[in-house]
């Protein structure tokens, strides 16, 4: 907590997002605990504008520097003390401010990754939602994490479940001790019965009409690919030091055992809830101590039944390629998470099927080559090129297409 003040600094980067939204709606729970140092979003002035003029913040950012002009204007009347800052430097700056104690890290993708690593390196609490940033950047962001005292705590729903039933002790990072392995849920998303013939023409509408969770565009239809799964395996692996032999992904379509950890005695611990990212929003924000997150609990009886089963590896071949980029190890995630990115940016936009996310990002996996990931500079390049190859298949399919 920072010294000058009783109540807790915080930057929420990527605040009109799902994750954000969700974050403010716990802080607006805890006025005396919680105190905004930075909002960010990307394009979005007018959501921000609202977002300042309830919280006051001293400082707003917005990437894209037309928005912080228009922000501006929103803001001159209604939150003139609230400097608004513009661009990617920004948000590095506002994420490594000297009062800020925790970061939200919830800007979706790799546009997460430098603000995510910068409140790493300044020490910060960063609870971390943006998986992207550590698929990217493993052993780098661990070691920055370790190097200079940051306290590392998931916000994925699986993730802060897996921590929440290891020990009190236990960080992130560490291989924990006497767990034979953990268990991820997912809940198959939206296509999890649906005849695999039928995948190649689904709309976005329907891709991103998950059965449980309300979420954002980019990780419903990674939820929907089970790509979603393949990134939180990778996360996994480096936030509890554990190789994808220890890692076990399960299906469970209620999304109420957010997951488990199995120790080597046969015990088993689950963490369960609604599915309401405030949980794990307000266990990190708060951790050690508990503190209220708005949700009601879970009704068992209400729900009754809990199933559990293997995913179907032909209907969600993006597990495989995950597990491929992680096994390959170096920047071979960072290419993985690229092109999945283009990929899903090119479905969303209707200009690839469904079916081809998976198809594309195999061919961008086979063209690209990957390198020893300790070094960002070699992380931000491999990004670049396989966005590059990614679009350029994308441009050869829509060619192929149109024939
Ligand atoms: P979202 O699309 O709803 O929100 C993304 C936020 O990031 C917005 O505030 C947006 O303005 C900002 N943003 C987007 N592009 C940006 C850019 N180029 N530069 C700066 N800011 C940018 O996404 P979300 O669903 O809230 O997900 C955010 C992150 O949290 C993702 O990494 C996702 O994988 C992870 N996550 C989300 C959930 C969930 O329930 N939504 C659960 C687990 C993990
Ligand atoms: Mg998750």
């Amino acid at each position: 907590m920072n010294a000058s003040s009783t109540t807790t600094g915080i930057t929420v980067l990527g605040s009109t997002g799902s994750i954000g939204l969700s974050t403010l709606d716990v802080i607006g729970q805890h006025p005396e605990r919680f105190r905004i140092i930075a909002l960010t979003a990307n394009t979005q002035a007018a959501e921000l504008a609202e977002q300042c003029v309830r919280f006051q913040p001293p400082y707003a950012v917005m990437a894209d520097a037309d928005a912080a002009q228009r922000l501006r204007g929103l803001l001159a009347d209604r939150a003139p003390d609230t400097e608004v800052l513009a661009g990617e430097e920004a948000l590095v700056q506002v994420a490594g401010l000297p009062e800020v104690d925790q970061v939200m890290a919830a800007i979706v993708g790799a546009a997460g990754l430098l603000p995510t690593l910068e409140a790493a390196r300044r020490g910060k609490r960063v609870l971390l939602a943006n998986k992207e940033s550590l698929v990217m950047s493993g052993a780098l962001f661990m070691r920055t994490v370790q190097d200079n005292g940051a306290t590392l705590l998931p916000i994925d729903s699986e993730h802060n479940a897996i921590f929440q039933c290891l020990p009190d002790d236990y960080r992130a990072g560490q291989a924990p001790a006497g767990v034979r392995r953990i268990l991820l849920t997912a809940s198959g998303g939206p296509f999890r019965t649906l005849p695999i013939k039928q995948l190649h023409s689904v709309t976005p509408e329907q891709a991103c009409a998950h059965p449980n969770w309300n979420m954002g565009r980019k990780i419903s239809v990674d939820s929907a690919t089970m790509m979603n799964k393949g990134l939180e395996v990778i996360e996994a692996g480096w936030l509890f030091g554990l190789d994808s032999a220890h890692i076990q992904v399960i299906l469970h379509p209620q999304s109420l055992v957010h997951s488990l950890v199995e120790y080597d005695d046969g015990s088993m611990l689950a963490q369960m809830g609604n599915p309401d990212m405030r949980i794990p929003i307000s266990h990190a924000m708060g951790w050690p101590q508990r503190i209220s997150s708005g949700d009601s609990g879970l009704d068992l009886l209400a729900h009754g039944t809990l199933q559990f089963e293997l995913p179907d590896r032909a209907r969600f071949p993006c597990l495989q390629l995950a597990a491929n980029a992680m096994q390959a190890g170096g920047t071979m995630p960072a290419i993985l998470n690229a092109a999945n990115e283009v990929a899903v940016a090119a479905f969303l936009a209707g200009q690839i099927p469904f079916t081809g996310i998976h198809r594309i990002i195999e061919e961008t996996l086979a063209r690209c080559t990957a390198h020893p990931a300790d070094q960002l500079q070699v992380i931000l390049d491999d990004d670049a090129t396989a966005r590059a190859t990614t679009s350029e298949l994308i441009m050869q399919s829509k060619v192929v297409m149109a024939q």
